[in-house]
């Protein structure tokens, strides 16, 4: 796919502080791409800058191959969507919709047949001549959509479009967001604090921290493998340990101290060495428990717990399970195959295990030697414990 809209070193200060931190990325043409992270992180600023709301103190925007940097709002191929809709109150949905096509002059006819275009891709020929405060929150939002789309932007710009609606709408709301940008092929950015919305739209996701980008990929990269604990505890839920490299195991794989346990083994991709500290992230759905100790095969790793807390939600139970200091959180399907022949019970011994592939061994200190994270006194990541600065209203 060719790279589309490109983010040269791109830094944006407010008096100290650095909204946006030399961020570079690219954008390929057609992509549905988010960029993801805890209120604060600089998400909306590069957004603005792509729209034309705020000027960069350094670096360069290139739509399509032009610089753009400097261009005025009006004269950049993109459009915004925001989070409050921002539609004409007086005018009816068709009025809204039509309104760019009628500053820009455009013949009757061609006005005409764009906006019905547009109401059935909205699917709402039936809405046209109701006004916005007869629409539901979900239907304003679709044609706030459809009153950008009319005006054929290079790039949809979202500016957290759905936060304003309630969960069942935001729901119907993601697989129609979804729909359109497959039918229209426009380029979508979209911003949002919210893993779920980003993770199930996105082709692929930045995940931004404190103005720069902690990394970017498809949706499945993120989770699988998490390139620092950071993104490991934003997307999704994960169990949080904290070892020492012991050292070689067979093939790639590396034996890890964690206090009070037995020898760990964990796939080493990132070829840390022998006596650094490291966090080891293991997934709750990577994780076994049973009443009976399992067999493994020199890959798999099981250590001996007792249940804390179990809490049954229809598709999986949820277990706490106690091992040392740690609190772990593991999700169990209800298959047969997983499922112990007797029900796990609060308070239960059991064998708690997984595959040394599923635990990810993310570094400690950042690259200025600082701690990147403090676990929580229970040893438990992102479920008790968010990183600084994420937000729990999702
Ligand atoms: P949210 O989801 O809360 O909107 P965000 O990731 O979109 O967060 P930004 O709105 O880009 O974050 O803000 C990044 C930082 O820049 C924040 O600390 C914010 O307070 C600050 N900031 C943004 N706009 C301005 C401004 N016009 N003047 C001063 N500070 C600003």
């Amino acid at each position: 796919m060719a790279e589309f809209l490109r983010f040269e070193e791109i830094t944006k200060t407010f008096g100290d502080l650095r909204a946006v931190d030399n961020v570079s990325l690219s954008v390929n043409k057609g992509e549905f791409f988010s960029l993801l992270g805890p209120s604060g992180c600089g998400k909306t600023t590069l957004l603005r800058l792509t729209a034309g709301f705020e000027q960069p103190d350094s670096g360069r925007i290139y739509l399509n191959g032009q610089d753009i940097t400097n261009l005025p709002p009006h004269k950049r191929k993109v459009n915004t969507i925001f989070q409050n809709y921002a539609l004409f109150p007086h005018l009816s949905v068709w009025e809204n919709i039509a309104f760019g096509l009628r500053v820009a002059k455009r013949p009757m006819r061609e006005i005409k047949d764009e906006v019905a275009r547009m109401l059935s891709l909205i699917q709402m020929t039936e809405q046209a001549q109701k006004k916005p405060a007869q629409l539901s929150g979900g239907q304003k939002q679709r044609v706030a959509i459809a009153r950008a789309l009319i005006n054929k932007p290079q790039v949809l710009l979202l500016d957290e479009p759905l936060a304003a609606l309630d969960l069942k709408l935001r729901q119907r709301m993601l697989i129609e967001l979804d729909l359109i940008h497959d039918e229209v092929g426009i380029t979508f950015l979209y911003v949002t604090h919210d893993q779920g919305e980003a993770m199930s739209l996105s082709d692929r996701i930045a995940v931004m921290h404190l103005g720069k980008i902690e990394q970017i990929g498809a949706p499945a990269q993120l989770y699988e493998a998490p390139r620092n604990s950071f993104v490991a505890a934003f997307i999704g839920d994960t169990n949080f340990f904290e070892g020492r490299v012991a050292g070689k195991a067979s093939g790639d794989y590396s034996k890890l101290n964690i206090e009070g346990f037995p020898d760990v083994l964990c796939f080493n991709d990132k070829q840390i060495n022998e006596g650094e500290l490291v966090y080891l992230s293991v997934r709750p759905e990577k994780f076994r428990v049973s009443r009976d100790k399992p067999e493994g095969n020199g890959l798999h790793n099981v250590v001996p717990g007792r249940v804390e807390d179990v809490v049954y939600l229809g598709t999986h139970t949820k277990y706490w399970v106690r091992v040392q200091d740690y609190r772990i959180s593991v999700y169990q399907q209800h298959s047969r195959f997983l499922l112990d022949e007797k029900t796990i019970r609060w308070n239960d011994d059991v064998w708690v295990s997984w595959h040394a592939d599923d635990g990810f061994m993310l570094e400690y200190y950042s690259e200025s030697d600082e701690k990147l994270m403090e676990l929580p006194p229970e040893g438990v990541g992102s479920l008790s414990a968010p990183p600084e600065g994420r937000t729990e209203e999702a």
